[in-house]
């Protein structure tokens, strides 16, 4: 991080050169010394600072300048930096700007120019202001910073999108006194946000995705036209896929259309991944994938979602949302499931205001002390019971069946047996949601008796009925009738090879009943919905890839 800066504004050049001497002489190497020759100019420096998420120690204005005289800079200064210590300088004593000075902006010292020898009069005054503002410095740091509102959907969905990608950020509100600083600082308001002030201090309001992708070195843009392989998705089994696709020299593109990781990166904790007896965060399962992934050369592209496939002679073609295409010898599917939405009257408006589809972990925090509601019965619903049980007073996971045996692990049901602030209701479900600004109450349906009744709570979150997002595929794979991509001997029938196929062989396993797309993880007709049978499948599909390419 660049040294914590003193600034110094004067007027007139040669005083403006002297003062920024003597300090430079002094603190040059523990201090940057920035210079402004008039108050404006001074607090554009300032700002550009704090949206570089630096600090100012100490702030030397000249009284007498043009247009805004000392006092009225270090007054708006104070807006961007009020714990930097304030010292006014003036050519003779002025008993009214001493005082203006002390009761406007609790100057610290009022400095007599000039201010020879230094070392009598200067250099005791700043040690002094330095080493009490070195004992209470600025809260800042070089990350990102997000700005926003606290019950927002498009605020939740910036964190939640910069958390999966694992961005460090840091959170904060419009209306609090250090995120009003930055949006004055951006020339922003309120009415702008979710601001995103980026670590090199670019200020993006309302950012889509991809711009977002591309200002937190996330690549969005191809760097070829042709590959040996496209996968799309980076769950599990597209980044298994993708690391042995390149480890095994093939030219391979692999496409996220939000997050590597996909329902993965959601984990607070696997633990029945091979090799991980204490369990891994998901999180950290997928960045150590994504690094290997790109270590052994393939491309990752953010933020791109794939909406068409079609055959162009032997190459395979995919279309992104944005009219742009790539394309390639074979291309592996791994584009896995996605939470069906829960349909409750009331619960689509407040999406991302107290109602979130998956664990949406940036929220966990914010339920301390509070009542969390949980609906779904698998293992993501009793792990995201286990997580939100460490913030929140009780954590209520409604199934609407009569236990959680036929649909969750045994070691997760024992976990959540085992904490006392969760609570499992039975044949329990959400008919209605309501909120005004974010969700206020949830009425709850006892299946058994058909009794409702209303729950206070701001939170929900939702892991039910995990379906194929798969509808861009109509006509071009064949798909089960609930989206999935059949593959492999599933797509004969009565031995009887797929409609349109066109090859003297029947199709491979994993492959779909277009030759050279290969299916692999959850969107596969039929195959089991774990982390390590995902990737597993994407290794397995890479080996297919090359038997198809050879034959080629
Ligand atoms: C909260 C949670 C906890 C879980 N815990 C466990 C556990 O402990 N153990 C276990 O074994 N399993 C667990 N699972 C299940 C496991 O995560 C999944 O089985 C696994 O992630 C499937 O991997 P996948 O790569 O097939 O699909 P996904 O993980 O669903 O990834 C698919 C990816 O494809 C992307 N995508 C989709 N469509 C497109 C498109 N058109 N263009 C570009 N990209 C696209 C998605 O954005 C997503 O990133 C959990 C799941 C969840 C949600």
């Amino acid at each position: 991080m660049a040294n914590p800066a003193i600034l110094t504004v004067d007027d007139d050049p040669a005083v403006s050169r002297a003062v920024a001497r003597d300090v430079r002489r002094r603190y040059g190497d523990r201090y940057r010394v920035v210079r402004a020759d008039s108050g404006e100019a001074a607090l554009a420096a300032l700002r550009e600072i704090k949206l570089r998420g630096e600090q100012v120690a100490v702030i030397l204005a000249d009284y007498r300048m043009p247009v805004m005289n000392g006092i009225q800079f270090l007054e708006s200064a104070m807006d961007l930096f009020p714990r930097a210590r304030r010292v006014l300088l003036t050519a003779y004593a002025d008993t009214d700007a001493a005082i203006d000075a002390i009761n406007i902006v609790d100057l610290d010292h009022y400095l007599l120019k000039p201010w020879d020898p230094p070392e009598e009069k200067l250099y005791p005054v700043l040690d002094n202001l330095l080493e009490v503002w070195a004992a209470t410095p600025d809260i800042s740091a070089t990350e990102t910073r997000v700005i926003g509102h606290r019950w927002s959907a498009p605020s939740f969905a910036v964190r939640d999108f910069l958390a999966r990608n694992l961005v460090p950020f840091r959170w904060l509100l419009a209306d609090e006194p250090e995120g009003g600083r930055l949006l004055a600082a951006a020339d922003l308001s309120p009415a702008d946000v979710p601001v995103v002030i980026t670590s090199d201090g670019k200020a993006l309001a309302m950012p889509s995705e991809s711009d977002l992708a591309s200002h937190v070195g996330l690549s969005t843009t191809p760097a070829s036209d042709f590959y040996d392989v496209i996968v799309v998705g980076a769950g599990p089994a597209g980044l298994g896929a993708a690391v042995y696709a390149a480890s095994e020299g093939l030219r391979t593109v692999l496409v996220e259309q939000r997050a590597t990781g996909g329902q993965a990166g959601q984990s607070s904790r696997i633990e029945n991944y091979l090799g991980f007896p204490e369990g891994v965060s998901g999180a950290q399962l997928t960045d150590r994938a994504r690094r290997q992934a790109l270590k052994f050369g393939a491309e990752i592209l953010s933020t791109r979602e794939v909406v068409g496939l079609e055959a162009a002679g032997t190459a395979r073609l995919l279309r992104f949302g944005d009219g742009t295409s790539l394309a390639a010898h074979a291309a592996v599917l791994a584009t896995g499931v996605a939470y069906r939405r829960l349909d409750a009257p009331g619960l689509s408006d407040l999406t991302g205001r107290g109602v979130f589809y998956g664990s949406a972990a940036t929220e966990a925090p914010s339920c301390s002390g509070e009542d969390v509601y949980i609906v779904g019965g698998a293992n993501s619903a009793g792990q995201a019971a286990l997580h939100f049980a460490r913030y929140a007073r009780r954590v209520h996971i409604l199934i609407r069946g009569a236990s959680l045996t036929s649909s969750m692990s045994r070691y997760l049901i024992e976990q959540v047996e085992r904490e006392p602030c969760i609570t499992v209701h039975p044949r329990t479900e959400v008919v209605g949601g309501y909120g005004d600004d974010h969700l206020e109450t949830l009425t709850l349906c006892d299946r058994s008796t058909g009794a409702t009744r209303t729950v206070k709570t701001s939170w929900l979150f939702v892991f039910i009925g995990a379906e194929p997002r798969t509808n861009w595929l109509e006509g071009v794979v064949s798909r089960d009738e609930r989206g999935f991509i059949v593959t492999g001997p599933a797509l004969l029938r009565d031995g009887q090879r797929p409609a349109g196929w066109s090859l003297p062989r029947d199709p491979y396993h994993l492959e779909s009943s277009l030759p050279g797309v290969f299916a692999a993880g959850d969107v596969r007709a039929d195959s089991v919905k774990r982390v390590a049978s995902a990737v597993g499948e994407g290794a397995m599909a890479v080996t297919v890839v090359h038997r198809y390419l050879e034959a080629q």
